[in-house]
C-alpha cells in the first residue's frame, strides 16, 4: 500500500537521536532551546516555544491570549478537529466560519459578513484560528485588517504549512499577521519529531506566558518574581495553572535534523505536485485540485482532488483506490458535523461549501518517498477507479428507470 504521508528519516536524523540518548539530557537540556532558535531563524521571527505537539500548542495559544469561558473562538469547519478542541480545553464557544469553494480555506468574505452579524448581536469572537489547509497561507492580509477593526486576535494553526511563504514572501510563521503561528511536527506533517508542536510569535508577553504555561506555569526568572527579594539559587515560583507540555530532547533532535532539510523537503512536495497536475490535466480527468489565487507557496502538505461529477460515489472511488493499493484518505470531515459539536447545538447543513467540499474529495499520497512511477501507479489506479464508479453509476440508473 503506497501510504497518503510518511515521514523521511535518514542517517543524520538517527545520529542526532543516538546523540542524545548517550548525553546527559534526555529532557529539559540544551537541544530544546537550539531547536527554537533555528525555528526562529528560519521563520524569521524573533520568539519560538517548542512543545509536545501542535494541540498542547494551540491550547496554550489560546490560554497566552485569555481565552476564557463565554468567550466565542471561531475556526474553519475544513480542519482537524484540534482547531476547535482549543478552546473547548478553555471553555470558550467555538464557532465556525466556511470555507471558500476554491481554496478550501477559511473564506474572509464569509469572515467579514458573519463578524457584521456578530457585532450587531454583541458576539464578537476574541480570537480566530485560521488553518492553512494542506500548506497554502489562508489570505492573512485581509484576515488581519478585519482583526484590526473588529478587535480580535488571531492563532494561524498552520499545522500543515511549516515551508510554506506567503505571497510577499515571509515564512508562515514569522508573524506579522497573527499574535501566535503553530505548527505541527507529526510524522504525516512536512517535518517530524515523532510528536511535537511549536508556537512563534513577535511578541514577548505572549512568548513569556507560553514558556511558563508549558511548564507548570513556574518560572525560575527574577523579573517574573516581583514579590520576592533575593531569592535563592534552588527557588522556583508557579504563578498560574500550567502544564507539562514539554518536548523532549530526542525529539527536539530529531526535529533539529529534519529542520534542516525542510526546504528540500517542500521543494520534493512542489514537483510531486507539479507532476500530478501535468499528468491529470494530460488525461483528462473530471476532477480539480486546490487553486492557489494569491500565488503564495504551499508546503504541499495534502494533494486534494474532488470528484466533479456528483453522482460518481467517491466511498466507491475510495475502496476501489485501497483496493488498487493505493492509500487515499478523506481530510477533513467537517468538524461541526462530530457528535461532540452537534451535541454542542450544531447541526448538518450549517457550513454547505465544506460539507459539499468533504462530500467529493480524497487525498491521494503526498509525500518524499514518491516517485514519478508512485504517481503514475495512483493516478492510473483514480482513473480505473473513477470508470468503474461511474460504471456503476449508470447501471445503477438503468436499473432505476427499468
Ligand atoms: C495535525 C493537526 C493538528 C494537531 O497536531 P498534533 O501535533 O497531532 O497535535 C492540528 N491542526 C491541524 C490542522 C492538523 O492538521
Amino acid at each position: 500500500m503506497i501510504p497518503y504521508g510518511r515521514q523521511l528519516i535518514d542517517d543524520s536524523d538517527i545520529q542526532a537521536v543516538e546523540n542524545v540518548l548517550r548525553s546527559d539530557w534526555l529532557t529539559q537540556g540544551p537541544i530544546g532551546p537550539c531547536f527554537e532558535t533555528a525555528v526562529a531563524q528560519y521563520c524569521q521571527v524573533p520568539y519560538v516555544t517548542a512543545v509536545s505537539n501542535a494541540t498542547a500548542a494551540l491550547h496554550l495559544a489560546c490560554l497566552a491570549l485569555g481565552v476564557q469561558a463565554e468567550d466565542w473562538v471561531w475556526t474553519s469547519p475544513n480542519s482537524f478537529v484540534a482547531s476547535a478542541n482549543c478552546a473547548r480545553y478553555c471553555q470558550a464557544r467555538v464557532d465556525f466560519v466556511d470555507i471558500d469553494p476554491d481554496t478550501y480555506n477559511l473564506c474572509p468574505k464569509q469572515l467579514e459578513r458573519k463578524l457584521e452579524r456578530a457585532q450587531i448581536q454583541g458576539q464578537l469572537p476574541k480570537v480566530v484560528i485560521p488553518v492553512h489547509f494542506s500548506g497554502l497561507p489562508c489570505d492573512m492580509q485581509r484576515i488581519y485588517e478585519l482583526s484590526q477593526i473588529y478587535g480580535f486576535s488571531i492563532i494561524e494553526d498552520a499545522s500543515h504549512a511549516i515551508g510554506a511563504r506567503f505571497t510577499n514572501g515571509a515564512p508562515v510563521g514569522s508573524g506579522h499577521y497573527s499574535d501566535i503561528t503553530v505548527f505541527s511536527l507529526h510524522p504525516v506533517k512536512i517535518i517530524t519529531s515523532a510528536e511535537g508542536g511549536l508556537a512563534t510569535t513577535r511578541q514577548p508577553k505572549l512568548h513569556e506566558k507560553l514558556q511558563r504555561l508549558r511548564s507548570h506555569g513556574v518560572t525560575r526568572d527574577e523579573m517574573q518574581m516581583p514579590e520576592t527579594e533575593a531569592p535563592p539559587p534552588w527557588y522556583y515560583e508557579q504563578l498560574e495553572l500550567g502544564f507539562n507540555y514539554r518536548l523532549t530532547e530526542l525529539q527536539a533532535a530529531l526535529g533539529l535534523s529534519q529542520l534542516r532539510r525542510l526546504d528540500a523537503f517542500v521543494a520534493k512536495r512542489a514537483d510531486l505536485r507539479a507532476l500530478y497536475d501535468k499528468k491529470i490535466l494530460a488525461k483528462g480527468l473530471p476532477i480539480r485540485t486546490q487553486t492557489n489565487p494569491s500565488g503564495a507557496s504551499s508546503a504541499q502538505h495534502l494533494y486534494v482532488v474532488e470528484l466533479m461529477d456528483s453522482t460518481v460515489d467517491r466511498l466507491r472511488v475510495f475502496e476501489n483506490m485501497r483496493a488498487h493499493g493505493i492509500g487515499v484518505n478523506v481530510h477533513y470531515i467537517p468538524i461541526h458535523t462530530q457528535p461532540y459539536y452537534r451535541r454542542l447545538g450544531f447541526s448538518f447543513g450549517d457550513y454547505p461549501v465544506a460539507e459539499t467540499y468533504y462530500q467529493r474529495v480524497l487525498s491521494l499520497p503526498m509525500h518524499c518517498h514518491l516517485s514519478e512511477a508512485d504517481i503514475d501507479e495512483t493516478l492510473y489506479a483514480l482513473e480505473r477507479s473513477i470508470e468503474e464508479a461511474e460504471k456503476h453509476t449508470s447501471i445503477r440508473q438503468k436499473v432505476a428507470r427499468a
